[in-house]
């Protein structure tokens, strides 16, 4: 998980601010443009979530191409019996035939996999697979004297390749399949005798163009969603969740419970929230000012990140309040962490800006999540438990329990 750090003002308090215009972030600029092509290259950094997200806009980009594919194909039967040979027709008929039904079952694939990521990928990559499949099953079956008359088919190499752009695949994706092209294109020219011809080598250099000039598509198209993700999932001061996408989180971490249920010989996996709330927070704005303020939240934020494992969820749910979700800890286990929590961030060392430590304690609410309540039950009640935690003096943990199902 990536923070965004908080411009310190002190950085520009000798100057004369009023004079210079806005200076630019040469750095920032730089990390942001290697980081999105890290992000985009391949999906290995992506966070599940996004997978989730990423998996459904590819699926609504299946559906849209899967369905215009599958619309011209049985037009394009019209084209060929206007411009083929009728000898040809027959081998090219039965084929467009079998693709079509393909398409349909990509269509209905792809329609079914709701938030199936694999399932998803495969009717992607069946969609570019299954019309190439067909150039080539013409082109082993066509007699070697009949290929020159076949019109129109050298054009899918490029087709499927200019489609590459139209998906928010991963760069390794996008090139892998545009490799394949260029050998479906290089094997046709092998059919048809254009292999290492003028005419051959300008149409190898035209998918390859083509084929770059797709791969920047992918590169914008995914970075874009990335962005949109993160703006719209995070929150821009820490870094972490935000909290509507925590609630979306909760939601499918208490689908995952039920789907685990039958596996675990106890029952549901346990899951267990801590809501925090900085104790006295408002003093620490009106001693330091604000921007020590912003500067205490992402360190605590970093503390809660330090203090948990990586299939826990940490939020920020509110200005001073996060919430933390830990998979696989019961409330006894829960308690334990939020008291090393605690303990934590009561022994942290925060800054002011004239280097004077600041004490920072907070306050914990605990409680269990169940897989079958609304996760809006959850967090009221780690609430109630937080304010008790409050009212009983602060920087203390306490903890309401709920009888799960
Ligand atoms: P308590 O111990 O009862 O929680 O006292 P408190 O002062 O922390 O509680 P209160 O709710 O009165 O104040 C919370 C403060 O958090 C008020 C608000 O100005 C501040 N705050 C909320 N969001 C931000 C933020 O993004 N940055 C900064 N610096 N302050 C914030
Ligand atoms: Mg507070
Ligand atoms: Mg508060």
């Amino acid at each position: 998980m990536r923070y965004s750090q908080p411009q310190d003002p002190s950085h520009y308090q000798n100057r004369r601010l009023d004079v210079l215009a806005e200076p630019p972030e040469v750095g920032h600029e730089l990390f942001v443009g290697l980081s999105a092509l890290r992000d985009t290259l391949s999906s290995r950094h992506h966070s599940r979530d996004f997978a989730f997200a990423h998996a459904r806009y590819l699926r609504s980009r299946v559906l849209a191409l899967g369905l215009i594919f599958a619309l011209l194909s049985p037009l394009w039967i019209v084209v060929d019996s206007l411009v083929l040979p009728s000898e040809l027709l027959r081998y090219t008929l039965v084929g467009r035939i079998v693709l079509m039904l393909g398409l349909v079952a990509v269509l209905l694939l792809a329609y079914t996999s709701g938030e199936r990521i694999r399932r998803i990928r495969f009717s992607a990559g069946m969609l570019l697979a299954l019309p190439a499949g067909f150039y080539l099953l013409v082109l082993f079956m066509l007699p070697p004297d009949q290929v020159q008359n076949l019109v129109g088919y050298g054009f899918i190499p490029f087709l499927l390749v200019a489609a590459l752009s139209i998906f928010p695949f991963t760069l390794l994706e996008s090139l892998a399949a545009g490799l394949a092209m260029l050998g479906l294109l290089a094997f046709s020219q092998h059919v048809d005798g254009a292999w290492l011809t003028g005419r051959g080598v300008e149409s190898l250099w035209l998918l390859s163009s083509l084929l770059m000039v797709s791969l920047a598509a992918n590169h914008f198209q995914l970075s874009l969603l990335l962005r949109l993700y993160r703006q719209a999932t995070h929150d821009p001061l820490t870094g972490l969740f935000n909290r509507g996408a925590l609630e979306v989180h909760l939601t499918k971490i208490q689908a995952w419970q039920r789907e685990t249920q039958g596996q675990a010989e106890a029952g549901a996996v346990p899951c267990s929230l801590l809501m925090f709330d900085l104790d006295n927070f408002k003093l620490i704005n009106d001693t330091h000012g604000h921007s020590v303020g912003d500067t205490v939240l992402c360190r605590f934020a970093e503390v809660l990140i330090g203090q948990t494992r990586k299939h826990d969820c940490t939020a920020r749910y509110g200005g001073e309040e996060f919430v933390v979700l830990l998979v696989g800890s019961g409330t006894a286990r829960a308690v334990e962490v939020a008291e090393r929590i605690r303990v934590a961030v009561e022994n942290h060392a925060f800054y002011s800006r004239d280097n004077q430590r600041i004490p920072v304690t907070s306050s914990i609410g605990v409680t269990r999540l169940c897989e079958d309540e609304p996760p809006q039950e959850a967090l009221k009640r780690a609430d109630e438990a937080l304010y008790r935690a409050k009212h009983a003096g602060r920087n203390r943990v306490e903890l309401i329990d709920a009888p799960c199902a």
